[in-house]
C-alpha cells in the first residue's frame, strides 16, 4: 500500500523553522515512496488570525517547494464528525460524561506499546494514563481526540511529527482502537535545540520560515540545511538538491536525540549555495529578494552589480550593506586618515581610456608606485570614498560600474553628498 503522511500545522502564527523541519522530512518520505504528502489544518476555529496564519503556512511551504497533495483540509470541518463518535463511545461506554464534557476511559492494567520507527519499541504503563478529555463542555473536541480521528479518515499510514508529540501517541493509540481503526505506524522526529543546547526559541534568531526568508536564505539552502538535521545520508555528505534527498531519504537514517541548529553553518551553506547560482539567476533572486524587501533600487543596476558580489556575500541580505554604495552614496565608516592620495587620483582617473576595470587599475597602480605608497595604502583611501566601507566589492569594477563622473565628484569631495540624492532606498 503506498504511504499517505500529514503535516497538520496548528494556525498560531508564522510558521517555525521546527514545523517546516517535520514537514521536510513528511515531504521527503512520502516523495520517496511515491506516496502522499497531505496538509491538514489544524484549527479549532476560524478567526481572522486563524485564517491570516493559514495562508502564511501555505505560503511558507510553497516557497519551500514543500508541495502537498490534494486539498488543505481543516480539523474544524471534522468537528460534527468528531462529536458523533464522541457520543458513540459514550453509548459503548468507551467513555464517559465529567462535568459537561467527555472523557475517554483508559484501561487501567497493562500497557500500551509501539514500534516506533525513530526509537524503536515504546511502551507505556496504562496506569499512567489518564481519562483524556474527547469533547469540552463547550462541545470542543480535543487535540488527542480529533487528531487521531482526522489521521483515521484520512488513512494515514505514517504519522512522523516531533518528538513532543511521544507522550499523546499512548493516549491516541487507545482512542484508535476503541473507534476500530487501523493503527497508522508512528515516527517521531527529533527536537530542534539551539547552539547553547536549549529549545530553538526567538532567543537564538530568525525562527519562522518568513524571517529567514528576509534575512535573504534560499530555500534550497534552508531545506538542505534542515535535511541534515537530525537526518544524515553518510557520514560526510553535505550538498544534496531536492532530488538527491528524495532519493536518499529514509526513516531508518533519522537519529534519535536533538540536533543542534547552527546559524553559522547554515549560513555557510546559503553561501555555497548562492555562489553556484548561474549568474542569470544569481541576478533574478537578487532583484527578486530586493523587491519583497521593499527596495526600489533600479533593476538594471542590480543586475549589473550581481556578478561583482555573488562571490563575496553569503544571504542576500548581505546585499544592501555591502553594495548600497552603488546605489547612494554612503558616509565613510571611519575618517580618512589621509586623504592626500584623492586629488590625485581624481585627475588621474579623469584621464584613464577607456574607463574601464583593467585601464583603471593599471593607472592607478601607477599611481600608487609613483607616489611611493603600498598599493593598500593608496586604494584604501579611495575604497573609503567611494563606497564608505573599507571591504567592497572589487574596487576597479566598483570604479568601473559608478562611472567616470560619480567616482571623480565621491573622490574629490568625500562626505559629501548624502541624502540620497543619486538613489534612495524604500527603508
Ligand atoms: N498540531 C500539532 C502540532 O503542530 C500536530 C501534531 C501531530 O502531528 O499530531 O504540533
Amino acid at each position: 500500500m503506498a504511504v499517505r503522511v500529514r503535516f497538520a500545522p496548528s494556525p498560531t502564527g508564522f510558521l517555525h523553522i521546527g514545523s517546516v523541519h517535520t514537514a521536510l522530512f513528511n515531504w521527503l518520505f512520502a516523495r520517496h515512496e511515491g506516496g502522499e504528502f497531505l496538509l491538514r489544518i489544524e484549527n479549532t476555529d476560524t478567526s481572522r488570525e486563524v485564517e491570516a496564519a493559514t495562508d502564511q503556512i501555505q505560503e511558507s511551504l510553497r516557497w519551500l517547494g514543500l508541495d502537498w497533495d490534494g486539498e488543505v483540509t481543516f480539523q474544524l470541518d471534522r468537528m460534527p464528525q468528531a462529536q458523533e463518535v464522541a457520543n458513540r463511545l459514550v453509548a459503548e461506554e468507551k467513555a464517559y460524561e465529567d462535568d459537561g464534557a467527555i472523557r475517554f476511559r483508559m484501561p487501567d492494567e497493562g500497557a500500551t506499546a509501539w514500534d516506533d520507527l525513530i526509537l524503536g519499541r515504546i511502551e507505556y504503563p496504562n496506569e499512567k494514563l489518564e481519562d483524556v478529555v474527547l469533547v469540552r463542555s463547550d462541545g470542543r473536541p480535543t487535540y488527542n481526540f480529533v487528531s487521531p480521528l482526522e489521521d483515521m479518515l484520512d488513512g494515514i499510514t505514517d504519522v512522523i511529527r516531533a518528538q513532543d508529540h511521544v507522550p499523546n501517541t499512548p493516549k491516541q493509540l487507545q482512542i484508535l482502537a476503541a473507534i476500530g481503526a487501523e493503527l497508522p505506524r508512528y515516527a517521531h522526529v527529533p527536537l530542534l535545540n539551539g547552539p547553547d543546547g536549549k529549545k530553538l526559541s526567538k532567543r537564538h534568531g530568525a525562527i519562522t520560515v518568513e524571517e529567514f526568508r528576509a534575512a535573504g536564505f534560499i530555500p534550497e539552502a534552508l531545506l538542505n540545511y534542515l535535511a541534515l538535521l537530525g537526518w544524515s545520508y553518510d557520514d560526510h555528505t553535505e550538498v544534496m538538491s531536492r532530488d538527491e534527498l528524495i532519493q536518499r531519504f529514509s526513516l531508518e537514517r533519522v537519529g534519535k536525540s536533538a540536533a543542534t541548529f547552527d546559524y553559522e553553518k547554515l549560513i555557510h551553506l546559503n553561501g555555497l549555495y548562492l555562489r553556484t547560482l548561474p549568474p542569470d539567476e544569481y541576478a533574478d533572486r537578487l532583484v527578486a529578494y530586493l523587491r519583497e524587501q521593499g527596495y526600489d533600487w533600479h533593476e538594471d543596476l542590480v543586475r549589473k552589480v550581481a556578478p561583482l558580489v555573488q562571490e563575496k556575500i553569503a544571504t542576500l541580505g548581505e546585499f544592501p550593506g555591502f553594495a548600497r554604495f552603488f546605489f547612494e552614496r554612503v558616509p565613510p565608516v571611519e575618517p580618512l586618515e589621509d586623504g592626500a592620495v584623492l586629488p590625485v587620483a581624481a585627475e588621474v582617473l579623469a584621464q584613464v581610456e577607456p574607463f574601464e576595470a583593467a585601464t583603471i587599475e593599471a593607472a592607478l597602480r601607477e599611481l600608487a608606485e609613483r607616489l611611493g605608497l603600498k598599493p593598500r595604502q593608496a586604494f584604501q583611501p579611495i575604497r573609503l570614498a567611494l563606497t564608505g566601507s573599507k571591504g567592497s566589492p572589487g574596487l576597479f569594477e566598483s570604479l568601473e560600474l559608478l562611472g567616470r563622473d560619480e567616482s571623480i565628484a565621491r573622490i574629490s569631495a568625500p562626505g559629501s553628498g548624502f541624502g540620497g540624492a543619486s538613489g534612495s532606498s524604500a527603508r
